[in-house]
C-alpha cells in the first residue's frame, strides 16, 4: 500500500526514517522550507537550505526509492525584518527553475505581526507572478482561527484559485472554514498533542475526504516521520474501505500536487 507524505522536513530527520518510511509504503514526500531550529545569520544561509531541499535531500531520498519535492519561502518565524525576509525571497526565482520545486511555501503567520503580514503578501504576489502552488502554515498559538482567516483573506485579495492553495495544520476549529472557501486543508498528525491520527479520523468522519489530506510535518523537534501510515492503520480499524484511506493519504495528494508540472510520480 503506498502513500506520500506531503509535508515533512527530511533535512532533520535521519537516513533510518527514510528507511522505515519506505518499508511502511512512503514514495514521494514533498518538503517546505521552514524554520531549521535556528535563526540564520544571513540570506546566505538560505541559499544554502535551498541548494540542500534541491540537490542533496532528493538524491538522499532516492537512495531509498522515495521521491522528493520541495517548496521555498523564508518561514514566518524568521520573516519579521522585511529588510532581510526580501533579501531571502530575492533569491527564489532562479530556485523556481529546478525540477522538483512545487510552489511556495510553507507561508503563513507565526505571532500575525505587521511585518509578517507584509511579507505574507510579497509571497503571494511571487507565486502569482510564477504561477506557483501555495502551500500555507497556520499557526500553532490561541490564535490559530485568527491567523487563518488573515491568511485566508490575504490570498483571496489576490488573482490565486483557492484550489491552488493547500491551509495546513487545521484542526477542528479551522477546517470547516477552510473547505468552505474552496481551499485545500492538511491535517498534521502529532504523536500526543494536537490533532493525532484518531482526531484526523475523526475530522474525516465529520467532513468526509474531499480537498483534504494529512501529512506528518516530522522535523526535528517530537514528532513521528510514520504518522500517516499510523493515521492509515486507525482508519482501517475503524472500518474505513481502502478506498477512503487511499484517497486521503494518496489520491488526494497527488490530485493537489499534481497541478505543479514538476509533480510526477514514477513507475506507479
Ligand atoms: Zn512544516
Amino acid at each position: 500500500m503506498s502513500y506520500i507524505d506531503p509535508h515533512i522536513h527530511m533535512v532533520s530527520r535521519t537516513t533510518d526514517d527514510y528507511q522505515r518510511m519506505a518499508q511502511a509504503g512512503c514514495i514521494a514526500i514533498t518538503e517546505p522550507a521552514f524554520w531549521a531550529g535556528f535563526d540564520r545569520s544571513s540570506a546566505q544561509g538560505f541559499f544554502d537550505y535551498f541548494r540542500q531541499l534541491t540537490e542533496y535531500e532528493p538524491r538522499r531520498a532516492a537512495q531509498f526509492g522515495i521521491q522528493h519535492f520541495t517548496w521555498l519561502c523564508i518561514n514566518p518565524k524568521e520573516a519579521d525584518d522585511p529588510g532581510f525576509a526580501r533579501e531571502v525571497i530575492s533569491l527564489i526565482p532562479d530556485f523556481l527553475k529546478c525540477g522538483t520545486v512545487l510552489g511556495i511555501g510553507e507561508i503563513g503567520l507565526n505571532k500575525n505581526t505587521k511585518n509578517e503580514l507584509t511579507i505574507l503578501e510579497e509571497h503571494i504576489a511571487l507565486a502569482e507572478q510564477h504561477n506557483q502552488l501555495v502551500l500555507v502554515h497556520t499557526p500553532h498559538l490561541e490564535d490559530k482561527l485568527k491567523g487563518t482567516r488573515i491568511i485566508m483573506d490575504a490570498i483571496a485579495a489576490s488573482s490565486i484559485d483557492p484550489g491552488r492553495v493547500l491551509i495546513d495544520h487545521v484542526e477542528e476549529h479551522t477546517v470547516a472554514e477552510v473547505l468552505d472557501r474552496g481551499f485545500w486543508a492538511g491535517m498534521t498528525l502529532y504523536p500526543d498533542t494536537k490533532c493525532t491520527p484518531q482526531r484526523a479520523a475523526d475530522i474525516i468522519e465529520m467532513y468526509g475526504t474531499e480537498r483534504l489530506w494529512m501529512n506528518s510535518a516530522g522535523d526535528w523537534g517530537i514528532s513521528d516521520p510514520l504518522a500517516v501510515p499510523k493515521a492509515r492503520l486507525e482508519m482501517k480499524r475503524r472500518g474505513h474501505s481502502p478506498d477512503t484511506v487511499n484517497r486521503v493519504s494518496l489520491e488526494n495528494p497527488k490530485q493537489f500536487l499534481g497541478q505543479s508540472p514538476n509533480f510526477r510520480i514514477e513507475g506507479v
